[in-house]
């Protein structure tokens, strides 16, 4: 069976070049950087070549890249370091209700911790309300946390705008930027974020690496304690491969961007134009311009998502749910729920992300197949008999 694979955003294959580009730090080149003979200087400069294309991708200078485990330990770093550092100016944080669990579950720790939370809502297409940013705003705000690009709608907010508001009131602003990175460009000058994470499983790298750009001037303190490593700014034996790789892709995505985010928009609007024609009762959700241009989030109604992901898997088909299932009970998704959108239909949503490997003939295929599950989904479905 042909596999087809539309889960971009849950993660990315490793890029062959990516592969190339690791292979004599698999083999030859195991030295440890910190050590200063030949094999760990050897090592020592491709960590800094990978930093100067991490830097690159961002329009940040290298000594503002610190390599981390993970896009969840440099949101996590971005935001305790800096509650942490700042905890005598005051104890207040504002972040958005549609954060991935890397943010908001290291808010409401924070909030247990005595920490004041704002979590600021969103309108329907998952967009926020400056007005309503800038009146959260008290004398304890430390730090604003607010995603470029949301995970499961792929809605942009207005980031250039949020680091205005942020740098004229002297409050630190962290980005976590792990699904814009590779897709749309980012500049950290031009946007005045303070703090800005990035993931290299989101954009062809391995999994198990992560950067957090820490602007020049910016002093947070340490989350991971023990050796010198990245100028004492994060601890531990540097991911020799997972640096390389991460400063490879970064520099593929520059490099590709233009030309494959066309591709890919192309695709994206084929699937959705294909879908709306050919099947009734949906809605997309998230913002119709300012979304990154690889992501749909499709409502259909009447049906359960998790059955058609299920019944798209067995024709080969990857995509996800809205929707996470935590213990068994199966909990519609919060972001979908901040949009003001009804629980039932909430529950029906799928997200298709798509990537570098997918080609018209995968959707064409994927609007074949899905006029047809959907079909026998709402067949059995007591909810749309009723409403029909
Ligand atoms: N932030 C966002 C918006 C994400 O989508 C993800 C991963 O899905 C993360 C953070 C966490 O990144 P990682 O998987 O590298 O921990």
């Amino acid at each position: 069976m042909r596999k087809i694979y539309l889960d971009y955003n849950a993660t990315t294959p490793i890029h062959p070049e990516v592969i190339e580009e690791i292979k004599p730090f698999i083999t030859e080149r195991f030295g440890n950087p910190s050590s200063i003979h030949w094999a760990g200087r050897e090592v020592k400069k491709y960590i800094e070549e990978a930093r100067e294309k991490v830097a690159r991708l961002i329009n940040a200078d290298p000594m503002e890249i610190v390599f981390t485990s993970s896009g969840t330990e440099a949101d996590n770093f971005a935001i305790k370091g800096t509650v942490e550092t700042f905890k005598e100016k005051g104890n207040h944080i504002i972040t958005t209700s549609v954060e991935h669990p890397a943010v908001l579950n290291t808010c409401k720790y924070l909030e247990k911790c005595g920490y004041r939370v704002t979590f600021l809502g969103v309108d329907s297409y998952g967009m926020l309300d400056l007005d309503e940013l800038k009146s959260a705003i008290t004398d304890k705000t430390i730090l604003i946390s607010v995603m470029f690009a949301n995970n499961e709608t792929g809605t942009i907010f207005p980031i250039e705008e949020i680091g205005n508001i942020a740098r004229q009131k002297g409050i630190i602003f962290h980005c976590d930027a792990v699904q814009a990175a590779g897709k749309v460009p980012i500049d950290v000058k031009k946007l005045n974020v303070d703090l800005l994470a990035i993931s290299g499983h989101k954009f062809y790298a391995p999994k198990g690496i992560g950067s957090l750009y820490i602007r020049r001037g910016v002093k947070l303190r340490p989350l991971i304690h023990g050796g010198h490593q990245e100028k004492n700014r994060r601890a531990g034996t540097e991911n020799v491969i997972g640096i390389v790789a991460l400063g490879k892709a970064c520099e593929i995505a520059l490099r590709d961007m233009e030309k494959e985010s066309q591709r890919i928009l192309g695709l994206r609007r084929r699937l959705e134009e294909g879908i709306l024609k050919t099947i009734k009762d949906v809605t997309i959700n998230g913002h119709p311009e300012s979304r990154i241009p690889n992501t749909t989030n499709i409502s259909f109604h009447y049906i359960e998502g998790e059955s058609l992901i299920l019944n798209l898997d067995l024709e080969g088909i990857a995509a996800s749910t809205g929707s996470a299932c935590t213990s068994g009970t199966l909990e519609p998704s919060h972001v979908l729920m901040a949009m003001g959108i009804d629980p039932v239909v909430a529950q029906g949503s799928v997200r298709f992300s798509l990537g570098k490997w997918n080609t018209e003939e995968d959707i064409d295929r994927v609007l074949e197949i899905l006029p047809g599950i959907v079909e026998r989904l709402r067949s059995m479905s007591p909810l749309y008999r009723r409403n029909k």
